[in-house]
Parts: C-alpha cells; sequence; structure tokens
C-alpha cells in the first residue's frame, strides 16, 4: 500500500485515482507516448547503457526516443551517445540535445557549467531536477527511457512517484544479489502500480574471441530461477563485450551493431499495442 492510498494499490487498476493525481504533468509542448523506468539494485551494472541502447534499438526501429538521465549523481548518457551542452531553452522549456541519430537526451551534465564537477545535491533537490527534466524539457518521443537513480530508495521512489511510468525493466550482473534486488524492485513497482516488463542480465558473459566459446566470468547466473519465481520474463542476457565498451568510451554507442537487446526492445514496443 502507498503512503497516499488507503487501498493496496498492488491490485487497483492502472489508472487508480489516487495514484494518477500525484504525477505531474509533463511540459505541455510535450508529445510522450509511453515511459520506461530502467532501474538498478546499484551502480556500475550496465543500466545507462542498457537504457542508451534500449533508445538506440527503437529508433533503428523507426520509432522516436529519448532518454532522461535521472541518474543525477553518475550521469553517464551524454558520454555514451558523445552529445554535449549547454542545452538551450528560451526561458519556458528546455531543448533536449539530439544524438546523431535523434535520440533525444537530457542529462544535467548538458545543463552544468562544469560537467566534471561533483553533484553533491541531497535526496530532494536530486528529485527536483529529475521533476525540471520532465516539466521544463520539451520531448518528441514515442519512447522515453529513465535511467533511474540506483537503488529502491527514496530518490527512485519519489522520481517514480514524479514520473507517469508505463513499465520498468531491471537490469542486474551475475555478480549482484540478485534476487534481493529484484524482490525489492517489484516490491516498488507494486507500490508504484506499474508493470516490470522483465529482466536483463548485463555482463552475462564473455565469448571466447579463438573458439566463441562462452565464459561465465562472474559464475554461474540465477536470472533464470529468480525471473520464474516472480514470473519475470528475461528480457536480455548481454555479453560483456570489449568492442560495446570502446565504442560507449568513444562517444558511438549508436555505432555499435550488437543485437543482445532485441527481445528488450519487442518488448518496449508491444506497449505501444496495448
Ligand atoms: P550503471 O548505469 O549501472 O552505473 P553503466 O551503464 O555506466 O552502469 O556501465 C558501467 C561501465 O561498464 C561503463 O564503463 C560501461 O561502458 C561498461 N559496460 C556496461 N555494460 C557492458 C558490457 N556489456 N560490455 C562491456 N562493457 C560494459
Amino acid at each position: 500500500m502507498s503512503e497516499e492510498c488507503t487501498h493496496d494499490c498492488s491490485t487497483c487498476s492502472a489508472n487508480c485515482d489516487h495514484r494518477a493525481p500525484q504525477h505531474e504533468p509533463p511540459h505541455p509542448k510535450s508529445h510522450i507516448k509511453k515511459v520506461i523506468g530502467v532501474v538498478s539494485g546499484k551502480g556500475g551494472v550496465g543500466k545507462s547503457m542498457t537504457s542508451a541502447m534500449l533508445a538506440v534499438s527503437m529508433r533503428r526501429l523507426g520509432y522516436k526516443a529519448g532518454v532522461l538521465d535521472a541518474d543525477i549523481t553518475g550521469p553517464s548518457i551524454p558520454r555514451l551517445f558523445g552529445v554535449h551542452g549547454p542545452a538551450t531553452g528560451d526561458g519556458e522549456s528546455i531543448n533536449p540535445i539530439p544524438s546523431r541519430t535523434g535520440v533525444q537526451v537530457m542529462s544535467i551534465n548538458l545543463l552544468l557549467d562544469d560537467p566534471e564537477a561533483p553533484v553533491v545535491w541531497r535526496g530532494p533537490v536530486i528529485a527536483g531536477a529529475v521533476k525540471q527534466f520532465w516539466q521544463d524539457v520539451v520531448w518528441d518521443v514515442d519512447f522515453l527511457f529513465v535511467d533511474m537513480p540506483p537503488g529502491t530508495g527514496d530518490v527512485p521512489l519519489t522520481v517514480f512517484q514524479t514520473l507517469p511510468v508505463d513499465g520498468i525493466i531491471i537490469v542486474s550482473s551475475p555478480q549482484e544479489l540478485v534476487g534481493m534486488i529484484v524482490g525489492k524492485a517489484v516490491q516498488m513497482a507494486k507500490m508504484m502500480n506499474v508493470p516490470i516488463l522483465g529482466l536483463v542480465e548485463n555482463m552475462s558473459y564473455a565469448v571466447c574471441p579463438d573458439c566463441g566459446k562462452h565464459i561465465q566470468v562472474f559464475g554461474d547466473s540465477h536470472v533464470d530461477e529468480i525471473a520464474a519465481k516472480y514470473a519475470l520474463p528475461v528480457l536480455a542476457k548481454m555479453p560483456i563485450d570489449p568492442e560495446l565498451s570502446k565504442e560507449a568510451d568513444a562517444g558511438m554507442i549508436e555505432m555499435f551493431a550488437g543485437d543482445a537487446l532485441d527481445g528488450a526492445a519487442a518488448a518496449v514496443s508491444q506497449l505501444l499495442k496495448k
């Protein structure tokens, strides 16, 4: 049950009256069809990479896509796309910065004078910045991917309360206590009354360059059993790919040709068909 609701939100419909008014409207000039939150238990598992690559995949499928970088203290979306600030605006609104292939990007790094400076804000200020990215930025997208702050604490919760998220994708790595992370994310999603689209296991394995064998660098994966426990689909198992990190470091994520996230992109595109 959420704080604001008098009933169990896990059993009520998507447009529950108690929940709907909490969501903030986007900018009046924005056109946003679906919002997908990308979450993880901790930083460094590839949440930003997954958000960015999903936006790229949706562009390749012919959709308009954007990434709202809500990971305010660890923003990495502009770096992946090789986009730079400052973002422009007219006092009433801010324009997202388009990538080479037209993915719309907004991140704190595109607004700060010094993108290298650490953001040492407290939770409410961070949540306020994300709210601005939602309310003051003029988006024109079929799919807006929100690269969430890691974890299931106060900040991601506030972000979920602000944005009308249509679906969540959970990113984990085999190193993590995946069971616990998925359990927490499932609870959070229930509280927010948002469906979980599925799990992406990143850094699942590495491929031997000589024989093509899959090497489970971090030991056996437990993602399938955890997914079965919570009746969630595994949308993708992404290998550790040196080519991917090379392209990412060079700001050329859009040039990466891998198809590991195709299953996740298909699940996202289904949202428009519902
Ligand atoms: P998070 O958003 O969860 O903090 P990132 O997406 O920033 O994590 O990824 C952390 C680092 O790992 C980045 O340097 C990224 O380039 C690298 N990385 C992520 N996924 C892969 C992968 N599948 N193969 C190679 N490098 C990866």
